[in-house]
């Protein structure tokens, strides 16, 4: 339907970003089609070495779901920070990776995780890196007609410490700026590591040169200070009424050292 409908058409899901978002006439889509029949879109499953997530799951789903909580904890961690349980309960992981809104928390998630995204279409079926699917505020590699079905993401080791920093002004903000962190240590040390920032660039953003910076570190406060300091490069956030532009590319510094610690203190 989505392809027959042509460009202007959008697909519903939760709805929580994009009714707001035709309120304010931001987006004024000709047709909406209805993403909540179709059942083979929710729900969490492994397969392989994936966990694999259907695109109509909702926030609270992530929250409750027994698998995540045992092998991918960040997930769950990530989803009870975003609004309030109105919106957890029918926002949906889809929706909110495939909006390309650098303010949506998953994202930078799934950067971190190296996940993937499952999309369909009228040509088929792909598969696209979530590192290589956000273009600029807004601006996905979904091309007209195409839908995100699954999003795919990696086990993480066992052992492995994974954390969320979020920095908002109030519950059911969008963040000032955020980092997720997953990691794994030997003998002290951090072996291997991933880092994603949230809202502090028109995209999410993949910290990779801070990420290689802490590995073989047992992350002592001078390694921390050069992770922050690499991620602050990075950054190109605006000045809007969550602070200037200066505070949030520091802030965004003062999460990823927020979350290595914490990480590291839950790795085994
Ligand atoms: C008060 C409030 C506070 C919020 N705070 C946060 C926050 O702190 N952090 C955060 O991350 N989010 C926040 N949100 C956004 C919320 O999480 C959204 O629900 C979510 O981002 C979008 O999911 P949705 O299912 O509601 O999608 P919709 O609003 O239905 O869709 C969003 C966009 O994605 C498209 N879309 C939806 N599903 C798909 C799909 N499967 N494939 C392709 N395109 C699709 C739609 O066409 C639309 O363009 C907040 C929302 C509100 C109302």
């Amino acid at each position: 339907m989505l392809a027959d409908l042509g460009e202007d058409a959008r697909p519903l899901a939760g709805g929580h970003s994009l009714i707001p978002m035709m309120k304010l006439r931001l987006a004024a889509p000709a047709d909406l089609v209805d993403l909540g029949g179709i059942g083979e879109l929710k729900g969490i499953r492994t397969e392989g070495g994936d966990i694999v997530i259907g695109a109509m799951t909702t926030q609270h789903a992530l929250i409750a779901d027994a698998t995540l909580a045992a092998r991918l904890p960040l997930l769950g961690e990530t989803a009870l920070l975003i609004a309030d349980p109105q919106v957890r309960y029918v926002g949906t992981i889809g929706g909110n990776v495939a909006q390309g809104d650098p303010g949506n928390d998953m994202p930078a998630v799934m950067l971190c995780l190296g996940a993937s995204y499952q999309i369909a279409g009228k040509g088929g079926e792909r598969r696209v890196a979530a590192r290589d699917f956000y273009e600029g505020a807004y601006l996905t590699a979904l091309a007209p007609g195409e839908m995100v079905t699954a999003i795919r993401i990696p086990v993480p080791p066992q052992g492995h410490g994974a954390a969320y920093e979020k920095l908002k002004r109030k519950i059911g903000d969008y963040a000032t700026a955020a980092a997720a962190v997953i990691l794994t240590q030997s003998q002290g040390r951090v072996a291997t590591c991933s880092i994603g920032l949230t809202n502090v660039a028109e995209t999410p953003l993949w910290a990779e040169a801070a990420a290689k910076s802490v590995i073989g570190t047992a992350l002592d406060a001078a390694a921390l200070k050069k992770a922050a300091a690499l991620a602050e490069a990075i950054a190109a956030p605006a000045s809007d009424n969550r602070g200037p532009a200066e505070y949030r590319r520091k802030m965004a510094g003062v999460m990823v050292a927020r979350a290595l610690m914490r990480a590291q203190s839950r790795a085994a």
